[in-house]
């Protein structure tokens, strides 16, 4: 794997509310001092943050002194409309991107309209159109993407995105590190040497995880479940126990080889900077 520094970053999601965009503020002026090597910004595939993560990306360039990633997606997007955002995003200043297929969400329809159906179609878009200006972060999935057919499509397709022109990648959260592991090994046996930067979701709420976890296809394995189902609503003890295993999780991911970190902050202060200062980084 890696001898350089390690890559740490960030992900934000752009805010909705008042209230929201209050607790971005927050935790980026306080995030912004642990000097991360780039923050990413997300995008909502329905088209309901498409501007937000513009305006967030924006700000944060102007304001934070740090290098800011947009995530875009192409399922809800024309090439024009896409071709569009990459000359904004140029414009900017912005020098790398999260390029991802992204979801459509529900009482969205489906798939079927959309110009570039999966993310290897857009990072070859982004290469025609923009040459290799951008640093491309696509998405890695070490337990597979829910809707792969399996475990080898799911691979072929994460091929099929480098051999489009992605740089790097970031993963779908996990907590068991030898999926990232044995997904390492599938890569490699494909020729395929792209950093890929663990993604670290912090413990803090159990019944929210569950339900992304669900959703996005990461396992949360039994020990753990368990553990976090027996604290019901005692929140302390969720966030205590949540904190060593995600910090037994990056220090097994760092001592084994991983090329960087890059945390889900949820928009949160804490515990990213938590982890952040007990790892040392
Ligand atoms: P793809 O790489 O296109 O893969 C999608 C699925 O299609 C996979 O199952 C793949 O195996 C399959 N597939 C690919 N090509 C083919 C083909 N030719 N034929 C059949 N099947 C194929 N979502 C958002 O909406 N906004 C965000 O900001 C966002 N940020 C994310 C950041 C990270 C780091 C990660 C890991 C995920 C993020 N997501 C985000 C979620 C992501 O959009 C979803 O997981 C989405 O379902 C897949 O996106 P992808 O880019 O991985 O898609």
């Amino acid at each position: 794997m890696s001898s350089t520094a390690p890559t740490i970053s960030l992900e934000y999601f752009p805010p909705r509310t008042e209230k929201g965009a209050q607790g971005l503020a927050a935790a980026r002026a306080e995030l912004k001092l642990l000097k991360p090597s780039y923050v990413s910004v997300t995008f909502g595939a329905g088209g309901s943050t498409q501007d937000g993560t513009y305006a967030t990306i924006k700000s944060i360039l102007e304001e934070d002194g740090v290098d800011a990633a947009p995530h875009i997606s192409c399922i809800s997007s024309s090439r024009r409309e896409l071709a569009d955002m990459l000359e904004a995003y140029r414009d900017l200043g912005v020098k790398r991107l999260v390029a991802l297929r992204g979801d459509v969400p529900s009482g969205y329809g489906t798939m079927d309209a959309a110009e570039l159906r999966y993310a290897n179609e857009l990072v070859a878009f982004i290469r025609e159109q923009t040459g290799d200006h951008f640093h491309i972060e696509v998405a890695a999935y070490p337990e597979t993407h829910p809707q792969a057919r399996s475990a080898q499509d799911d691979l072929d397709n994460f091929k099929r995105k480098v051999d489009a022109g992605a740089n790097s990648a970031i993963t779908q959260y996990f907590f068991n590190p030898d999926a990232y592991y044995a997904f390492m090994d599938s890569c490699s046996k494909l020729g395929l040497d792209i950093p890929v930067i663990p993604g670290i979701m912090p413990i803090t709420n159990y019944k929210q995880l569950a339900r992304f976890s669900d959703t996005c296809g990461a396992e949360i394995p039994r020990w753990i479940r368990k553990r976090l189902e027996g604290y019901g609503d005692d929140l302390a003890s969720i966030r205590e126990f949540g904190f060593d295993v995600v910090l037994g999780l990056c220090e097994k991911l760092l001592d084994g080889g991983a090329p960087g970190l890059h945390f889900y902050s949820m928009n949160r202060t804490e515990p990213t900077r938590a982890l952040w200062k007990a790892l040392d980084l």
